[in-house]
């Protein structure tokens, strides 16, 4: 399910689990997020670091031994530190799964990663697409909450752990007065930063757990910062500086 139609990666969590694999059409399997299928399989790695197990599973002949091995590298590196920070109880298995069959750039349902190679052909060093995918996984919000505040957190943490950046050429966007604090990724993320600067420092820690529990509402924002989102926008369009 796209949440943004120029998403940088979609979220499937309500798509997930419809079908049984045994039965599935071709068709119907493309709409299976949980599907994986032996498939034009070209690898599988099973890599345990410490709490956790990455699943690594090629379907792309001659995808780049490099770029696999940054993969991993990427995922150990920060996916323990999201967990730290943001859900302790996150899933200890992961699986990353090629597949060049999806089309987008990347998708994240239940414990499933799912990547595009034909992006990182044209996008080498989009590294912390990883990034921002793993915390799909830590979030694991299953119990509604806005779409935009869901991307906003992902773009925020791979703002803020994010392991080259720079290298992909990826900042938060700068401030427009088009703009909307809904516009979700990277626009909502920017605007986290400047309110955790102005107002609330753990911000985003607590999005996160309210969003996870099911606790999300608009009145949070008033408690958090004495301000209503519209008024913090107001604030922030007036002076965004971070
Ligand atoms: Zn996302």
């Amino acid at each position: 399910m796209m949440y943004l139609k120029r998403s940088l990666c979609s979220l499937a969590f309500a798509a997930a689990a419809l079908l049984s694999a045994t039965s599935a059409t071709a068709q119907e399997r493309k709409n299976d997020w949980n599907y994986i299928g032996a498939e034009g399989l070209v690898s599988s790695d099973t890599i345990k670091r410490g709490d956790y197990t990455l699943i690594f599973i090629n379907k792309k002949e001659g995808f780049p031994e490099a770029l696999k091995t940054r993969m991993i590298e990427t995922f150990f590196t920060v996916y323990p530190k999201q967990a730290s920070t943001y859900n302790p109880n996150t899933r200890k298995q992961v699986i990353f799964l090629i597949d060049p069959a999806y089309d987008g750039v990347a998708a994240t349902a239940g414990s499933i990663i799912r990547y595009n190679p034909a992006w990182f052909d044209k996008h080498p060093g989009d590294i912390d697409v990883v990034t921002h995918e793993a915390m799909h996984i830590i979030q694991g919000y299953r119990r509604g909450g806005p779409g935009w505040v869901t991307e906003g957190i992902a773009d925020y943490v791979r703002h803020t752990m994010g392991v080259d950046n720079a290298g992909a050429g990826w900042n938060l966007t700068p401030f427009s007065p088009s703009q909307n604090y809904d516009n979700a990724y990277r626009i909502t993320a920017r605007f986290f930063v400047w309110i955790e600067k102005n107002y609330k420092k753990d911000l985003v820690v607590k999005l996160d757990d309210v969003m996870r529990r099911g606790q999300y509402n608009e009145g949070l924002w008033k408690e958090w910062t004495g301000k209503d989102l519209s008024e913090l926008w107001k604030s922030y369009a007036a002076n965004p500086v971070i």
